[in-house]
C-alpha cells in the first residue's frame, strides 16, 4: 500500500510540474468521466486543505473528476467533522494517501496571530486549531514558516486524535505526506 501511495504522490507531484509548466492536460473533466463514475468513486488521494480560493486542489495537482477526496475547511483547521471526513476516505474508500496542504498568505494563520493568545468573538473552533501552534513560542515571524508549523501539528493531532488514521499508518495501509503550496512559484513541496 505505502508504495503504491508513494507513485500516487508522484504522480501529483508531476501534475504539479504542469501546473506550474503551464502544460495542464485537463483530462477526466468531461460529463463522460462523471457519468463513469455516477454509481461509484474510487479517488486515490486524499487532500486536506485551506477553503481558500487560491488553492484547487484540483488545478494545482492537474486532476480531473474522479481522481482526488478533498476536504477544504478555513485555514486547514481540525474538528470533528473533519476528522471524519478523512477517517471515511481511509476506511471506507480505502484511500492510500493523505496529503496536508498549507499554503502562503493563509487568512486564518494571520487572524490567528493578530488576536493571540486573547479568544476572539469570532472563529472560536479556526482559532482552537491554530492558537496551539502558537503555544509552542516559536518565532513564527516568518508568516509562511508559521503555515508550515501549523501543518506539522495537523499531522500530529490527528495521529494523536484518530484511531482509525494512527492504526492505518502503522499498518503502512496510509502514508501522510505534509505539502505547502508556495503562491509565488506555484511550486507544492514536501514538509520534512
Ligand atoms: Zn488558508
Amino acid at each position: 500500500m505505502i508504495e503504491k501511495a508513494e507513485k500516487e504522490l508522484n504522480k501529483l507531484l508531476n501534475g504539479n510540474k504542469n501546473f506550474i509548466n503551464g502544460t495542464l492536460t485537463k483530462k477526466n473533466m468531461s460529463l463522460e468521466t462523471l457519468n463513469k463514475y455516477a454509481f461509484h468513486q474510487e479517488p486515490y488521494a486524499c487532500i486536506l486543505t485551506c477553503s481558500d480560493s487560491r488553492v484547487v486542489p484540483e488545478i494545482i495537482f492537474d486532476c480531473g473528476i474522479g481522481e482526488l477526496f478533498v476536504i477544504r475547511v478555513a485555514g486547514m483547521t481540525l474538528g470533528a467533522n473533519v476528522i471524519e471526513s478523512m477517517e471515511y476516505a481511509v476506511k471506507k474508500l480505502e484511500i492510500p494517501l493523505l496529503i496536508l496542504l498549507g499554503h502562503d498568505d493563509c487568512g486564518v494563520m494571520k487572524y490567528a496571530k493578530e488576536h493571540y493568545p486573547e479568544p476572539s468573538e469570532y472563529f472560536p473552533s479556526l482559532l482552537k486549531s491554530v492558537y496551539p501552534v502558537l503555544d509552542l513560542k516559536e518565532d513564527i515571524s516568518c508568516h509562511n514558516f508559521f503555515s508550515r508549523q501549523h501543518t506539522i501539528w495537523v499531522e500530529d493531532y490527528i495521529l494523536k486524535h484518530s484511531v482509525i488514521i494512527n492504526k492505518a499508518v502503522k499498518q503502512n495501509k496510509l502514508l501522510i505526506a505534509k505539502c505547502h503550496f508556495n503562491h509565488a512559484t506555484g511550486l507544492v513541496d514536501i514538509i520534512d
